[in-house]
């Protein structure tokens, strides 16, 4: 017989890491919110009939986001065999607060205590019979990280789950609610749940939880009866933490004060890496360091050295393919099309592990979630919560993976905003296009230039928030409640496997896509509409004629040429495939005519729509109208960008004070657009206030 086994918990306490090992499977986990939004199914290692479900992380089973609200309907509808309810040691009465919400819901659960290493490290304890006996429920403590017998467990949880009738514990605050004066208000809804159902239900409208009293068919005079009780929102909430913090007195022991003493060495690094002065200058020191080695030390050595080895693999094919019978447009496409152009990608390997090392240490460590919360005032200013940090962050990896993850945003405008800002963020895609170019053009300065992109690329994200702040697509200052994960020394598995599964996603989609790729922007550019094969540059070949006709616009941004364009296009497929093209094309010494040029195409790279892969996911996560909105607006800020810099370079270029004067005619425009955006989307407000809520003027909360 088939079962379905689920796995809850609140965020981060490692449910993916549990489930990794008992499905075998290499699912992302992470220190942070977000890593898991959508639910995966596998069947277990150990029985093939018995199928684990990896939910999102949720706090309650009031939901307020996306992935909370996919967490709750699975568990209120699906009616799965057994839920195996993940807790975090260290937080334990926390995660409890779910466990008594499973308990009220009357579902078989069993407990997990998670991360016992991190809790054994502060020589402290977990009773696990003594809570087993007072929840009435198993309960199993085991670190997930160090690796568990995930058979036996699977044994153990499975026979609970078969002679499961009911979760016998009568919860003692239970009695302290108006459970009869609901019976009373709803006893003429017809509602075909049954006693325990209700029972929960009637708790949950009691908080004011919309999906229960939408469950119950309560209409609005019964609503108002059930308010007229009282506010029991934070009673049940207070009642609930009360039972708990007996039993986790009892439960959590300290076996040796001494440890206990060592833990805080987490408090003294969170009052050094959050302090208000050095937060930010220590952040930036630590992403500089990591771009200098980067690009600087691995660019420098790794890439050259491949490069050399891959020019030297060329020059030894020529050679050997000259002697073969093979026709020149054959020799000129496996050599050209298939094996410089996929191998020119392949050499920014070393730097694309170089950078996912780093990013996955500073993951791992708990680094990011600090960067999250110190970022969260500003983010907030610009209508991006401290939750949308990372989402953005996630896009430093890759564009596509990290729109989805803004399906945890709890408001609809900063979802909207975090999916069409992301891939500003320059993914690592983008990496090997501002290596080769900036190689070739800046030689020494390189490291500096692809520094000031990224910088680039997050300023750019953080203005057109604020502009969108004075929009419609504004949002509120929702709360931001988020997990700090404990440090941790970054797991080696956990590292290994950020690398990994990047360098086997570079390679294989360089392997496939950019190679495919590669060979149809070779036959487009080597072979005209009615000449057959012809030589690059003579003018006559598909692409040339294609792209010469779009060049002309990006003329006054200084790379105006139909190379530059077939670049471009081709970045569309993946932003790998620029470099591919370029280097298909002679290179970027013959693409672009002088350093500015390079800089300005870079700027437009940084900035113009993303792959199809990240517009196939925007497109999921925010539909078509905004998906539309969001490429045309990133093709405008793309294009004005690299105006822009163009302009102010070639000012400063005649003197400091020519420069001065560009830069603030350039900040001038920016503040004026924005001040007119806003005058416009007020002027409309009003106008809708006006006519649908009886001049109330309330522009905040009623004319949205
Ligand atoms: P989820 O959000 O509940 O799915 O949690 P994850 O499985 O993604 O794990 C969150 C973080 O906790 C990751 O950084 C894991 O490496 C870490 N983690 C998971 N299990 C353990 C454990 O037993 N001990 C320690 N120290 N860390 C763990
Ligand atoms: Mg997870």
């Amino acid at each position: 017989m088939n079962r379905t086994f689920a796995l809850v918990g609140n965020p981060n306490v490692g449910k993916t890491s549990v489930f990794n090992r008992l499905t075998h499977s290499s699912e992302r986990v992470g220190n942070w919110h977000g890593v898991t939004v959508d639910k995966v199914a596998k069947v277990t290692k150990h029985n093939s009939e018995i199928e684990i479900v990896d939910l999102p992380g949720i706090y309650s089973l009031t939901a307020y986001s996306m992935e909370e609200t996919v967490s709750r309907d699975e568990i209120l509808s699906k009616g799965y065999d057994l839920i195996i309810y993940i807790c975090e040691a260290n937080n334990l009465a926390r995660n409890l607060y779910l466990a008594l919400q499973l308990i009220e819901l009357d579902v078989p659960f069993v407990i997990v205590v998670n991360m016992m290493d991190e809790l054994f490290a502060k020589g402290m304890n977990i009773d696990a019979k003594l809570l087993s006996d007072r929840l009435e429920v198993p309960v199993t403590c085991l670190s997930a990280k160090n690796g568990f017998d995930a058979d036996r467990l699977m044994i153990e949880v499975t026979e609970y789950a078969e002679q499961f009738t009911s979760n016998k514990l009568k919860l003692p605050y239970i009695q302290k609610l108006p459970i009869w004066q609901m019976r009373e208000i709803i006893s003429n809804t017809q509602n075909k749940s049954s006693d325990n159902e209700l029972l929960y239900y009637f708790i949950k409208a009691l908080e004011g939880d919309d999906y229960s009293l939408n469950k119950l068919s309560v209409s609005q005079n019964q609503r108002k009866s059930i308010t007229a009780l009282g506010n029991y929102k934070e009673q049940i909430a207070a009642l609930r933490y009360e039972f708990i913090d007996k039993i986790t007195e009892e439960v959590v022991v300290t076996e040796n004060t001494k440890k206990f003493k060592f833990s805080t060495i987490n408090n003294k690094l969170d009052k050094l890496l959050l302090n208000k002065y050095l937060a930010l200058p220590i952040f930036l020191l630590i992403m500089s360091g990591i771009f200098g080695i980067t690009f600087g030390l691995v660019g420098k050595y790794c890439t050259q050295i491949l490069t050399i080895g891959k020019d030297y693999l060329i020059e030894l094919l020529n050679g050997v393919l000259k002697g073969t019978a093979l026709l020149p447009w054959m020799n000129s496409l496996l050599l050209y099309g298939i094996i410089d152009g996929a191998c020119s990608v392949l050499v920014f390997l070393p730097q694309i592990v170089t950078l996912f090392f780093f990013l996955a240490l500073l993951e791992d460590s708990g680094y990011i979630s600090r960067v999250a919360f110190m970022t969260d005032g500003i983010f907030r200013k610009i209508g991006l919560s401290g939750r949308a940090v990372f989402t953005i962050l996630t896009g430093l990896g890759c564009s596509a993976s990290a729109v989805t993850t803004a399906r945890g945003l709890e408001d609809d405008n900063t979802r909207k905003k975090a999916v069409m800002l992301t891939p500003f963020i320059s993914c690592s895609a983008r990496l090997p296009v501002y290596v080769a170019i900036s190689a070739a053009f800046f030689v020494e300065r390189s490291a500096l230039i692809i520094f000031g992109l990224y910088l680039l690329g997050i300023s750019i994200l953080v203005l057109i928030a604020a502009i969108f702040q004075k929009t419609k697509l504004r949002s509120g200052d929702g709360p931001f409640i988020m997990e700090m994960p404990q440090y941790r020394f970054p797991t080696y598995e956990r590292v290994a496997q950020i690398i990994l599964s990047n360098a086997k996603n570079f390679v294989v989609k360089v392997g496939t896509v950019i190679l495919c790729f590669n060979v149809i922007i070779w036959v487009l550019c080597n072979f005209s509409f009615t000449n057959g094969f012809v030589e690059i540059g003579e003018g006559l070949s598909i692409m040339e004629k294609i792209s010469g006709i779009i060049a002309p616009i990006f003329k006054p941004l200084g790379f105006g040429s139909w190379k530059a364009v077939t670049a471009l296009m081709s970045g569309l497929i993946a932003k790998e495939a620029v470099i591919s093209t370029i280097v298909n094309l002679g290179g970027a010494q013959s693409v672009f005519f002088d350093q500015l040029s390079a800089l300005c195409f870079m700027v437009f790279t940084l900035l113009y729509v993303p792959c199809v892969a990240t517009i196939a996911s925007t497109y999921r996560e925010i539909g078509i109208k905004w998906t539309v909105f969001s490429i045309v607006m990133q093709l405008i800020v793309a294009y004005l960008t690299a105006l822009a810099v163009r302009i102010v370079v070639l000012a400063f270029k005649n003197g400091i004070f020519y420069g001065l004067i560009a830069l603030a005619f350039c900040i001038a425009v920016v503040v004026s657009f924005t001040m007119v955006l806003s005058i416009m989307t007020k002027n409309k407000r009003r106008v809708r206030c006006f006519s649908g809520c009886n001049n109330c003027n309330d522009i905040q909360n009623c004319c949205k």
